[in-house]
């Protein structure tokens, strides 16, 4: 075939076609094998003359489609997944139909929505008006913004511009507990190190930070610059760290803090700002979020917020004449990895005003409190054990393991696992727990209801354990 997009009729072919594929695809999410454990793509070479579009829509329909997993559904509880609700899956469909670029502004009105899709996050969060911010790719990419900025404060404690220089002079410590892997990877990213950062203490039975121990740290410190990373909902138990103490010891230390609420964040949609284990947050100094997990857009979206907009902009300017800036903040390419960058910051902006802060907090309430009944199902179970108590939207179980040494419950837990995930009504990932296996549901989909829950229990009960 031969691009034409100028006869109406070959465009409304294409639309009947792909509305059907979406819709067909949609309605048969709930029916399907949650995950597609032996996919296989036919080996094949590329096509000289490329085939009819009817052939091209035989091809996704009898190979591509049918090995999709149900991510997007219901119940895909694995790692922290979120679907699509209706109006963000077509608004990222228009995303394409519009074909933004967001590298600039000064042509399209596209970058002041992403600029009050970034307000309204803060205002759904409840997060001081000088947070600024930008869209990314999602919560790694934001991690990295957060290192690349750590380290251009680090480097403006010792008289070196890194963005400029370089990060070979630099003398930092950090500090952690429990990154997420995607931190410790921008830190290599960043030039910073994979392995170069002090592990802080954690709390007793908890992924959370000593902030005694921290403190201790950083007293001993005689690093020219000190960045602590926290976490705001670690993936495995789903602790905060304690943002007003561990703030507070970084605003005494001259440390720059950091903090991952890739999801934890939308813990604050049901607390006061009195209430919420994020208290502290507002007093950081960069934030990463995920949106393609609980606001449940399609990938890929994250956001960094930092109230330090210059420095971001330190960071990633390249000056280049035939690029001048229009509005009073700077462009997006200023601030983030990317130049050319996708108009990703519509369907956050069409969801927030459209579900508003209510809808959003209707399935994060529905997701904490179905994850509860879960696990109070499991604690009760003769067959399997809650191996820790369900704090957010997290179950971490396994089955049963009393009298089994180490090796054989982790067995028996790869075991169940496999078993659950090839039966197909769910998909479940694993994890570890203070050194053993476990299995971990994590739910974030605006989908899930009780009803799934009654088939999580059935399968559960129908396991061989
Ligand atoms: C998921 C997650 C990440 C990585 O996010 P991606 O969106 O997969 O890049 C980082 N930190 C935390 C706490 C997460 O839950």
């Amino acid at each position: 075939m031969i691009p034409n997009n100028n006869d109406r009729n070959e465009v409304e072919k294409y639309f009947d076609i792909f509305q059907r594929l979406s819709q067909n695809y949609m309605d048969q999410l709930k029916d399907q094998k949650v995950a597609k454990l032996d996919v296989a793509l036919e080996a094949a070479s590329l096509s000289d003359a490329g085939l009819s579009l009817a052939a091209c829509v035989r091809q996704l329909e009898t190979e591509i489609i049918p090995q999709l997993s149900a991510q997007r559904g219901p119940r895909y509880w694995g790692f922290v997944t979120g679907g699509a609700t209706p109006i963000a899956t077509m608004a990222d469909w228009l995303v394409s139909t519009f074909d933004q670029n967001l590298a600039k502004a000064g042509d399209s009105i596209a970058d002041l929505v992403e600029r009050q899709a970034i307000e309204w996050l803060c205002e759904l969060f409840l997060l001081p008006v000088k947070f600024k911010g930008l869209m990314s790719t999602g919560a790694t990419a934001s991690n990295f913004l957060g290192a690349c900025l750590a380290r251009q404060f680090a480097g403006t404690k010792q008289n070196i511009d890194v963005a400029k220089q370089g990060v070979y002079d630099l003398d930092v410590d950090i500090f952690c507990t429990t990154p997420h892997a995607s931190m410790v990877k921008s830190l290599g990213m960043a030039g910073l190190g994979q392995n170069n950062f002090t592990q802080v203490q954690a709390l007793h039975n908890s992924e959370a930070m000593n902030a005694t121990h921290l403190q201790q740290l950083l007293e001993q410190s005689s690093a020219k610059a000190i960045i602590v990373i926290a976490s705001a909902g670690t993936v495995t138990t789903t602790d905060f760290d304690d943002l007003v103490t561990i703030s507070a010891l970084c605003k005494k230390h001259d440390a720059w803090l950091h903090v991952d609420a890739a999801f934890g964040l939308f813990e604050r949609l049901l607390h006061s700002n009195e209430q919420t284990k994020t208290r502290g947050i507002e007093s950081a100094d960069s934030i990463t979020l995920d949106c393609h997990k609980w606001l449940n857009v399609p990938y890929d979206c994250g956001v960094f917020l930092t109230p330090h907009l210059q420095l971001l902009e330190d960071s990633f300017d390249v000056p280049a004449p035939y690029l001048l800036n229009h509005g009073n903040e700077p462009d997006f390419m200023s601030i983030g990895i990317e130049n050319s960058r996708r108009f990703r910051a519509f369907p956050v902006w069409l969801s927030l005003l459209a579900y508003g802060r209510e809808g959003i907090r209707a399935w994060v309430e529905s997701n904490i409190r179905l994850a509860g009944e879960l696990a109070q199902w499991i604690d009760l179970s003769a067959d399997y054990e809650l191996v820790h108590p369900c704090q957010l939207n997290v179950v971490l179980f396994r089955p049963n393991c009393v009298g089994l040494d180490q090796q054989n419950a982790d067995q028996k837990t790869a075991e169940a696992l496999t078993a659950i995930n090839q039966d197909g009504r769910l998909f479940l990932s694993p994890g570890k727990w203070q050194g053993n296996s476990i299995i971990r549901i994590a739910l974030s989909n605006w989908q899930t209801t009780t009803q799934d829950i009654e088939i999580a229990k059935q399968v559960l009960s129908e396991i061989p354990s």
